[in-house]
């Protein structure tokens, strides 16, 4: 017998264990030796039940990674006619479920008759998220056992659900009081089900799943969630496969799950959010950076600035267990800050993520100062003071003084430079850049900025820190703006352009949505302030002072203090939270066209779509080739976490391949072209593209 299956008999029991550190992936050498070990236990006359659980504690993660889309995956036993035969055994399977029980995991689960967890076992079926669909009988066993509303819930979400809620659902039959009692339960269960005389698989509690759902339920799923789903394919696969657990019996409805499994499979969607999840590991492996880098601790964090950044950051450590000092400059604004961060803890309590001994217990960590001296223990700083160099190069130079050898001191800075912030201390080695989004507490994304000294262990070191804080880190080298920020410019610049030349807000806002982006470029900048927009141009007006028309309707909206959302006025006008279109808008783009000589014309959807992303994919590639992106998947990390970017097209990069990188350079040259001296100035090709093309590559690398 293979050692991937830990294989006893003990006095009736077959105890079946998986043994495929670290995460039990039914990859095919233990799909086969899984199979093996059920026809043994059926064969064998001494068993009366078996019993599934991880021989190390974790029951399954689902499917092996590395077989994604390869011949393997398929390869004998394939994983829905090995669950097929194990549901179809003579003997009750108990299936022992500890850690976790996801995806396949999952679906190994319910194909065996009953299930016992421990407390804290997560189970989930996350196939959404690889713009798949549970393709080994998940779609259609999980509404026999929890209902069609439930399951659909489940699989369109992809959310874990915890053993408690399992419990409820029907999901699980029992928890166990503890970890360690999980087999021995699991024993008495299987003892009590043969006892009784229990069937091998009791009766289906939802035999119709639809039984309990109205008639129009399907369609009024459909119609409340589709506008979500946008041009998602996964989700509307979802829904069909349940559908059809619901009009077939079970051995049709698994051949429509196959079909359906291979539509998503084939699709460019899913093939971008696989790209996605591989990014997510790639953007780990750093130059310079090994598991022999040894990591200094952290056991305590200092944030200055409790302002609308501050305050997030010190969420993230203090979510985590993690002690934080937050220093301000008065105790007032430190007030502000800590009862701001309080009142963002109470709406998780309203909203039942968090209970009320939660929220006291995580402001118990988070401790105020106004006074340096309170730093001086901080293993890392990070400073969120406000955006400007003088003052920053400050905070660092107090820093440097107070803060003890080996404390990592880092800044939050969206666009300066963090080697001169570096400068200033007799420690350069020590600092980094660390760009929180906002909220700081939700985003997910942290751009953590390499500086020219930075040593590499406080890059290993953050990078650990950023994934303890449930944080996707991606590496960025100094320049103005970093990957996300220095990409969005010429993004945001192509938007403000086409509505001199013609387009209207909402035109433009829509066509980026449609695309999947999460907002449109000017509700964003409605959202983020068109005053710090003007900050920004202002501070670069030496790049950008000799196209006059470069972003010139934000800073006319600026000048008449229409400065977005928070002063209900900027691209739009705001009714409360409503988002209207104001015609003043339409006649300041024609005066300020008219003045600049820009002839307005009717702008194609198309024509949006293409300058706005074509501009942002050609910075993207030239931050590549100067070396401030590692890869070209981590650009797309960035725009995804960070900016809203529709995971199912991959991220703006993965985008730029599905489309040709031909195509993308000829799209550029015919602005370049068509647009005058703008195009001139503006729309030039970034060499490393060009140099794809004449290689005649595909992919987006350096070369
Ligand atoms: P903010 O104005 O809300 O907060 C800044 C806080 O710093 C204020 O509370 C202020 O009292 C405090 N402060 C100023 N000087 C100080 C000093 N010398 N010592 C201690 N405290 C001081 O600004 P914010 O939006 O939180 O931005 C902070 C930093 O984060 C900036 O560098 C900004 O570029 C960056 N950032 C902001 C965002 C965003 O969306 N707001 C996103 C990413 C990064």
């Amino acid at each position: 017998m293979s050692d991937l299956i830990h294989y006893r008999l003990e006095d009736g029991l077959a105890l079946i264990g998986l043994a495929s550190p670290p995460v039990n992936a039914l990859g095919q050498p233990l799909r086969a030796a899984l199979l093996e070990a059920c026809e043994r236990a059926a064969a064998d006359p001494a068993v009366s039940a078996l019993i599934l659980y991880g021989a190390t504690g974790l029951f399954s993660a689902g499917a092996d990674i590395s077989e994604f889309g390869k011949d393997i995956a398929y390869a004998a036993p394939f994983l829905p006619d090995l669950l097929l035969r194990l549901s179809q055994l003579e003997k009750p399977v108990v299936a022992a479920i500890g850690g976790v029980a996801l995806g396949g995991g999952m679906e190994l689960a319910l194909a065996c008759g009953y299930r016992v967890g421990e407390p804290g076992t997560r189970l989930g079926l996350p196939e959404i998220h690889l713009g798949l669909l549970p393709g080994a009988g998940g779609t259609q066993r999980l509404p026999r056992l929890i209902g069609a509303e439930s399951a659909l819930n489940m699989m369109i979400s992809g959310q874990q659900v915890s053993a408690e809620h399992a419990l409820m659902l029907g999901l699980l039959d029992r928890v166990t009081d503890s970890a360690e009692g999980l087999l021995d339960d699991a024993r008495a269960y299987a003892r009590e089900l043969l006892a009784t005389g229990s069937p091998a698989r009791p009766a289906e509690r939802y035999p119709n799943p639809a039984v309990d759902l109205s008639d129009d339920f399907f369609q009024s799923y459909r119609a409340e969630h589709e506008p979500r789903w946008k041009n998602r394919l996964a989700p509307r696969l979802v829904l069909a496969a349940v559908e059809s657990a619901c009009l077939l019996p079970l051995a049709e409805g698994l051949l429509r799950e196959q079909a359906l499994f291979k539509q998503a499979e084939g699709s460019a969607q899913s093939a971008a959010q696989r790209h996605v999840f591989f990014a997510e590991r790639e953007a780990g492996k750093i130059p310079g950076v090994d598991a022999s880098t040894v990591l200094r601790p952290i056991n305590k964090v200092a944030v200055i600035g409790a302002g609308t950044m501050g305050g997030g950051i010190a969420m993230n450590f203090a979510n985590a267990g993690i002690p934080v000092t937050l220093l301000e400059l008065k105790a007032e604004a430190l007030d502000r800050g800590l009862t701001q961060i309080r009142q963002n803890y109470a709406i998780s309590v309203k909203r039942g993520k968090l209970s009320e001994a939660q929220l006291e217990q995580r402001m118990t960590l988070l401790q105020g100062t106004v006074d340096y001296a309170d730093l001086a223990d901080a293993d890392l700083v990070i400073e969120a003071v406000f955006e400007n160099l003088e003052i920053k190069q400050n905070v660092f130079r107090i820093l440097d003084r107070v803060c003890k050898p080996g404390a990592i001191l880092a800044s939050n800075t969206s666009t300066l430079d963090v080697d001169a912030i570096a400068a200033v201390t007799a420690r350069p080695q020590d600092v980094i850049g660390l760009h929180f989004f906002s909220p700081a507490n939700v985003m997910r994304l942290l751009e953590v900025v390499r500086a020219a000294k930075t040593a590499p262990d406080v890059l290993a070191t953050t990078l650990k820190l950023a994934r303890r804080i449930g944080k996707i880190p991606v590496v960025s080298g100094v320049c103005f703006g970093f990957i996300g920020n220095r990409m969005f410019e010429p993004y945001s610049r192509e938007a403000h352009r086409l509505l001199l030349e013609g387009a209207s807000p909402a035109q433009i806002d829509r066509v980026l949505t449609e695309h999947g982006l999460a907002m449109g470029m000017l509700a964003v900048q409605d959202l983020a302030g068109i005053d710090i927009g003007y900050l920004i141009h202002e501070s670069r007006r030496e790049v950008i002072g000799h196209d006059p028309s470069y972003c010139k309707l934000g800073d006319e909206l600026y000048a008449l203090g229409r400065y977005g959302q928070k002063t209900g006025a900027g691209f739009y006008r705001y009714e409360g939270r409503e988002r209207l279109d104001d015609p003043t808008v339409t006649a300041l783009a024609e005066r300020v066209a008219g003045e600049l000589g820009i002839t307005r014309r009717d702008i194609s959807d198309q024509e949006i779509l293409e300058r706005c992303l074509f501009s942002l994919i050609n910075e993207g590639i030239q931050l590549l080739d100067e070396g401030i992106a590692l890869r070209s998947s981590d650009i797309d990390l960035v725009y995804i976490n960070g900016y809203g970017f529709p995971a199912h097209h991959g991220g703006p990069m993965h985008y730029a391949e599905t489309l040709g990188l031909d195509n993308v350079l000829a799209g550029i040259r015919r602005y370049h072209d068509e647009l005058g001296a703008y195009g001139e100035l503006w729309l030039q090709p970034a060499p490393l593209l060009e140099r794809l093309v004449a290689a005649g590559k595909i992919r987006i690398e350096k070369i």
